[in-house]
């Protein structure tokens, strides 16, 4: 059985799931959902989050309850405020084409008195968290008396977080005839204690090993020494720029300082944690929903009840001292058919845990390399070109400006103008990363980055050409106002439009310039700034004694790569923003 429309499931359930997309039922629910349209026993289904759980039990239950009865039929108990809205979200579009159901979400953290004055409508099924439904209960506002259906969802989760005698009195407020699911990722004692006192010979289906973690998840691991973390966090965020993740600390202190970090160095990160107000987490959510927060940063606590499908990764910043919070932490990533990565940056005492981890999951931790610089480099202009080349062109928008921005360019060959636009966009980049270290711990491949720049080892082609005599001339402008040689030379043509001056050695200095001109056309630009003004300022050039460096001798005379303009500049391995032994030539 492969497809929804093979379950006995009613017409309208079915287009309710097609509407959603789904197509093929996942493991639990091809388990779950046949069984539970034929059988009023209990049932304990184990699976990892992310698997279709709610589905699994939601359909059968829409199915088996009326909507014409006006009692609450089916209580719903989840750990978390947004689970349980997920949870009753996810049952109002399964239910879309049927007959009305009334679905209540009930959670604490909000006005009580409106959620009291649902309940007096008639309401078919209440999804709760147990604080805020035994609170009801208490006030009798909530009766469960003709309850023919209790779900227990992610059932572990509530018992670590405290809630097994609110579970209990809960129960205690159903009728005896009932049937009762728990779902949950994994089977501590206390579940396996509580399935036998509450549940009447239980069917038990667990999907792959007991425990195990979510198959589209990849679990690697960085050995990194303590210090180097934060440095190792923003490596493997730089080297995924697509990056969508969840990354988990200990403690808020930790929290609220990973985050601040990380939105100090340019991501768009946020913290959540125990002392936010629910509105602070609501917002801090809903950008994360939203995308607009890339990396979340999080306790366990506060990560409860996070269904985000699409989170490409997990970080371990370090690791949990329950193994099990290992599981509920990367099985918030690879879910929904997704594949996820679930990293752990590995230090210290840690090291420790990784067996027991690769035994828990039954699957290897695989060892990773943390990237280079130069690695992360590159996988970033890789980003920018990606997206350069999808970038919508709206010729008709663009036809207005265009001749005027073409004219202007004109000037520069294509390939400074993919330079100047590189730089606009990755000079935090090529910056950071200039002088980064190796910080995988002691590995035994030195393989520093030396900070050279794309460009190095290129000065290999440079050739001596015929000697040419150059006259060299100063100009009031530098580093300060923003020249650099290839500015320099657009000022250069800007002046001199009807000569092609021959540029040789250009040297930027921060208030001013020296530049030298082919001998030749001396007199040209001797007259052409007369009037010159850059910005506001005038332009001052003078004359000044010729350049004893050999260096710029010996390198001109090489014409390829000479676009329309005719430009050659920024060779050899330099610093940027400094002339020295540039060389560049025009026609
Ligand atoms: P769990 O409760 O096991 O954590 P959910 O029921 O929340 O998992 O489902 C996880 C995601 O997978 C949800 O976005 C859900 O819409 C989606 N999903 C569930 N079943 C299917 C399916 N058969 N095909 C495609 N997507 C599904
Ligand atoms: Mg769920």
């Amino acid at each position: 059985m492969a497809m929804f429309k093979d379950f006995d499931l009613h017409a309208d359930i079915l287009r309710g799931v097609e509407k959603l997309g789904f197509e093929k039922p996942t493991e639990i629910q091809k388990e779950a959902i046949p069984y539970l349209l034929e059988s009023d026993q209990d049932l304990i289904a184990l699976a990892q989050t992310g698997t279709g759980k709610t589905a699994a039990f939601g359909l059968p239950l829409l199915q088996k309850i009326g909507s014409k009865e006006s009692d609450v039929q089916a209580i719903i108990l989840c750990p978390t405020r947004e689970l349980c809205m997920q949870l009753a979200k996810d049952l109002e579009s399964y239910s879309k084409f049927m007959d009305r159901f009334n679905i209540l979400a009930v959670y604490g953290g909000t006005d009580i008195s409106k959620q009291i004055k649902s309940l007096r409508g008639s309401i078919h099924i209440v999804v709760g968290t147990p604080g805020r439904t035994l609170d009801l209960i208490k006030r009798r506002k909530l009766n469960l008396q003709a309850v023919k259906f209790v779900v227990f969802d992610e059932a572990d989760e509530m018992l670590s977080m405290g809630f097994k005698d609110d579970m209990d009195a809960i129960l205690e407020a159903t009728p005896e005839e009932k049937q009762t699911l728990l779902f949950s990722a994994t089977m501590p004692a206390e579940i396996a204690k509580m399935t036998k006192r509450y549940m009447r010979n239980p069917k038990e289906i667990s999907i792959g090993h007991k425990n195990s973690g979510t198959k589209n998840v990849e679990h690697h691991y960085y050995d990194v020494p303590g210090r180097k973390k934060y440095e190792a966090l923003k490596r493997i965020a730089d080297i995924n720029p697509l990056i969508y993740g969840i990354v988990f600390c200990r403690t808020r202190a930790e929290t609220k300082d990973i985050a601040e970090r990380l939105g100090n160095d340019g991501y768009s990160s946020d913290a959540i944690h125990g002392d936010l107000s629910q509105s602070q987490r609501d917002s801090v959510m809903q950008r994360f929903r939203g995308k607009q927060i890339q990396l979340l940063v999080a306790t366990d606590v506060a990560a409860r009840g996070i269904d985000v499908d699409s989170l490409t990764h997990v970080i371990n910043y370090n690791l949990p001292d329950e193994l099990a919070t290992y599981t509920h932490r990367s099985g918030r990533t690879g879910r929904a058919n997704n594949e996820g990565v679930s990293i752990i940056l590995l230090s210290g005492r840690d090291r420790s845990k990784l067996r027991g981890i690769e035994k828990k999951i039954g699957q290897q931790v695989i060892k990773q390399q943390i990237p280079s610089g130069k690695q992360v480099v590159k996988a970033q202009l890789d980003k920018l070109i990606d997206r350069l080349e999808k970038a919508e062109v709206n010729e008709n928008e663009l036809q207005e400006y265009l001749p005027e921005i073409l004219q202007r360019l004109n000037v520069y060959s294509k390939e400074d103008i993919i330079k100047q636009f590189i730089s606009l966009e990755f000079n935090r980049f090529l910056q950071y990363y200039k002088n980064s270290d190796d910080i995988n711990s002691k590995g035994s491949s030195r393989d520093r980055d030396r900070g050279r720049g794309d460009d190095g080892g290129r000065g290999d082609g440079y050739r001596t050409g015929p000697r040419k005599r150059y006259s060299r001339f100063y100009i009031n402008l530098g580093e300060k106002s923003k020249v650099n040689p290839q500015k320099l030379l657009a000022v250069i043509n800007k002046f001199t439009p009807e000569h092609s001056i021959e540029v040789g050695k250009i040297e930027i200095l921060s208030a001013f310039s020296f530049f030298e001109v082919d001998e030749t056309q001396a007199n040209v630009i001797n007259s052409a700034f007369k009037d010159a003004k850059f910005g506001n300022a005038d332009i001052v050039v003078k004359p000044v004694a010729a350049s004893k460096s050999k260096e710029s001798r010996g390198s001109r005379g090489r014409d390829r790569n000479r676009g329309r303009g005719g430009r050659r500049s920024e060779r050899g391995p330099r610093k940027p923003h400094r002339g020295k032994g540039n060389s560049s030539r025009r026609r």
